[in-house]
């Protein structure tokens, strides 16, 4: 198979349409067999369920290259448990868990000449994604779905070096106690995209959303969890019901306890405590780990010691071992890395 000729050092983070996409619609109470299609256009009735009511959820992953030369993806099996999740919570069919694995393999086989090669740090996104597609006016969950999954190449995360980001407190709220903050749907971008571009203009790289019933706990920033360690090594993440369980962050605690031995603990973070930690980083699937530098709570500025130029030890520690695992330089725990 020949490669696409894209300068994958320097792709960004935008849409580049791929050959195919995987498309399979749920009607009279059951999902047909799904196929891959050329055609990259979604037509559907101006009263969908989606565009009425944003009865939509979607999943992120990707794909890659090894050092070995296989094209593999990650922990497929918990996206796919993940959009169960979110499907149930907004009344939508859950996409069989076992299919939608099955999917997303064939999904990337089918682009593997947008699989960005070994070392070049590109990967190839895969955006697995569901929505109500039958018109719908008075408010009920759609009776008819789409579930698609899209490819698209994106490249590398930290393209020119490291930046440590700076971050403000936000006076928005992400997600209320029982609210639909831990499941992955668009609803809760939508309402993120007005505090995004505020933060933008006034010089910041991200939010941190705290509790919005107390205001005094650290819960995440738009698209990614926290990461923090203790000045005695170690590893803590915030613990909340209306935070998004990252994958990334997941395996990042596990590599901490089972790789590095260091301690690791999911509890509440006050906004308080901040100012003790010494390392602090956000989780998602597209930097692995992104340290931030600066946390500025209505002017008061929190620097972490591991300062604005590099990250910090076990921070980089942590990314290094991930990212070895995913790679293949490091032996992957059982079921991580799924071969396409
Ligand atoms: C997707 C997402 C994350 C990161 O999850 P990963 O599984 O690690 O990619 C974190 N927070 C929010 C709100 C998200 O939507």
């Amino acid at each position: 198979m020949e490669k696409k000729n894209i300068d994958w050092a320097n792709l960004g983070f935008g849409y580049i349409q791929t050959d195919y996409r995987f498309v399979s619609n749920f009607k009279d109470g059951k999902w047909d067999e799904g196929v891959l299609t050329e055609d990259p256009n979604v037509v559907i009735n101006e009263c969908a369920c989606v565009l009425q009511y944003a009865q939509t959820v979607f999943e992120g992953m990707k794909a890659y290259t090894t050092s070995e030369g296989k094209i593999v993806t990650f922990r497929p099996d918990l996206n796919a448990q993940r959009m169960a999740q979110s499907a149930a919570r907004l009344e939508m069919p859950v996409y069989p868990e076992d299919k939608f694995v099955e999917a997303v393999l064939r999904t990337i086989k089918a682009n593997e000449a947008y699989v960005p090669p070994y070392g070049s740090g590109a990967t190839l996104y895969v955006r697995p994604y569901m929505f109500g597609s039958n018109s719908v006016i008075g408010v009920k969950p759609a009776e008819e779905y789409q579930f698609r999954i899209l490819t698209t190449p994106v490249g590398p995360y930290f393209k020119g070096g490291v930046k440590p980001l700076t971050i403000r407190v936000s006076d928005f709220d992400r997600a209320a106690p029982n609210g639909t903050g831990h499941i992955k749907a668009g609803l809760n971008y939508a309402m993120s995209l007005h505090a995004i571009v505020d933060a933008h203009k006034q010089g910041y790289d991200e939010n941190m959303y705290l509790d919005a019933a107390t205001r005094t706990k650290v819960e995440e920033t738009g698209g990614a969890n926290f990461l923090f360690v203790t000045k005695d090594g170690k590893v803590v993440t915030p613990k909340s019901s209306s935070i998004l369980p990252s994958i990334t962050r997941r395996s990042l605690v596990q590599v901490a306890k089972e790789y590095l031995g260091l301690e690791a603990e999911e509890r509440e973070v006050y906004l308080e405590e901040l100012p003790d930690f010494a390392e602090c980083g956000l989780c998602g699937t597209a930097a692995v780990i992104s340290p931030v530098g600066k946390i500025v709570d209505h002017g008061k500025e929190i620097c972490l010691p591991s300062g604005m130029s590099e990250m910090g030890p076990v921070t980089k520690k942590l990314y290094e071992t991930l990212t070895g695992i995913q790679m293949g330089t490091i032996k992957a725990p059982e079921g991580w890395v799924v071969e396409v």
